[in-house]
């Protein structure tokens, strides 16, 4: 038997000594039971805020039981060993029947005797909720479906060729590991994902058939929450336009694709600080990396030997800065500012050109033209840790430049 009270326990050791007690009655559970394997021996459990795993007093043990104010809801259960009283406030019939349960564990009246098992007083429900799943074959995948109080969920080697959707149930999901599976894309209402800080796709099949859906990027959750995006060994010929929403991604793993050019809006992830893009062809970098405040950068096996060429500053004159129309004005201004737009509140075309601008070497939005110019940085002027091949740190930047004044001093 179960009762809701408030206790205040006292320690009479305490008050002999003339010690402070701080009389504070707290939102207590009561609980009757029976020991265990034992048929005679019974026990008094009192849980706490403050006590959550309980104190177990013996019945046995019971001085003397105070009712004389059961009326009133009150009474107080004084034990022998420790010397504690339990003093009991509690609605009065619920008091009076616990109270007659008790009377009868300690005359031994074993006919009003119901009483179950103490282990099966379990605390709280809380307690059997699971947090964390690592499931290594398929059959090991709950027939009740997956707990909804999941915060980690590890699915990593099980052949899936598509997406779970009862993922998209577990609210409190952090760390979602799907690495080592034949997934070739996730769901758009992936993105609403409340609280996904860790997604691992490493060794799928990401881009196998060229175009890869990345709406689930244009969440409204997951942009707000992901910090950690690993998109190893799988078929990614570049990475979406769309990456820099992630506004808090501080890792991003793009190991072993088939990427030939990173986006220009990657340079806009002002969080990003771990970035490894090893083993892909890329054969420059765009200048707005540099933004970027890197503390770690892997871009080793890559094809930045292949110098491109493609353009020279001859093509490239101060004249061609021109004042640009109004949708390039308001859109530099958009993109300087950092102000939030999305389909839902201006026409994609226009979210599509915001997307596509690309950033001047001093960090400005470029709207105006496509011309770049290729030239070299040393990426361990810009960054802490530079991992690329033969300890050179050298590399090709594509450039864009926001004003005759930039061009030149470039
Ligand atoms: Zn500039």
């Amino acid at each position: 038997m179960k009762i809701q009270c408030q206790i205040e326990v006292i320690n009479r050791l305490h008050s002999a000594l003339n010690l402070r007690n701080n009389g504070k009655y707290l939102k207590s559970t009561l609980a009757l039971g029976k020991e265990p394997k034992s048929e005679t021996e019974y026990f008094i459990l009192h849980f706490s805020s403050l006590n959550k795993t309980g104190t177990k007093y013996r019945v046995k043990s019971i001085k003397q039981v105070f009712v004389k104010y059961i009326n009133e809801g009150k009474s107080t259960i004084r034990f022998e060993e420790p010397p504690y009283d339990l003093c009991i406030k509690s609605e009065s019939i619920q008091l009076k029947c616990f109270m007659k349960l008790l009377r009868s564990c300690i005359t031994g009246d074993e006919k009003a005797l119901h009483l179950s098992p103490l282990s099966s007083l379990s605390v709280t429900a809380k307690n059997n909720a699971p947090v964390k799943l690592v499931i290594s074959d398929r059959s090991q995948f709950p027939a009740k479906g997956l707990p909804r109080t999941l915060q980690s969920l590890y699915l990593s080697g099980l052949k899936l060729c598509n997406f779970r959707r009862d993922i998209l149930l577990l609210k409190h999901l952090a760390v979602l590991d799907l690495s080592n599976n034949e997934i070739e894309k996730l769901p758009p209402e992936f993105g609403r994902m409340a609280n996904l800080s860790e997604l691992h796709l490493a060794n799928n099949q990401l881009g196998v058939r060229g175009v890869v859906d990345w709406r689930w990027l244009l969440g409204p959750q997951i942009t707000k929450t992901l910090k950690l995006l690993d998109l190893t060994s799988n078929k990614l010929g570049h990475l979406p336009k769309a990456i820099w929403k992630l506004e808090k991604l501080v890792t991003l793993k793009a190991n072993d694709n088939m990427i030939s050019r990173l986006p220009a809006t990657i340079g806009r992830i002002s969080t990003l600080r771990y970035f490894t893009i090893s083993s892909n062809e890329l054969q420059s970098l765009p200048c707005s990396l540099m933004q970027c405040r890197l503390e770690y950068i892997d871009i080793s096996s890559n094809k930045f030997d292949n110098k491109q060429n493609n353009s020279t500053s001859d093509q490239y004159s101060p004249w061609q800065f021109y004042v640009g129309s109004l949708v390039h004005l308001s859109a530099k201004i958009i993109l300087k500012h950092k102000i939030h737009y999305a389909s839902n509140i201006i026409p994609w075309t226009l979210v599509e050109f915001l997307d596509n601008a690309n950033m001047c070497v001093c960090g400005a939005p470029v709207v105006n033209y496509t011309h770049s110019i290729n030239k070299e940085y040393d990426l361990k002027d810009y960054f802490r840790t530079v991992v690329f091949n033969n300890n050179l740190s050298v590399v090709e930047f594509e450039c864009y430049f926001c004003s005759p004044k930039c061009f030149l001093k470039h």
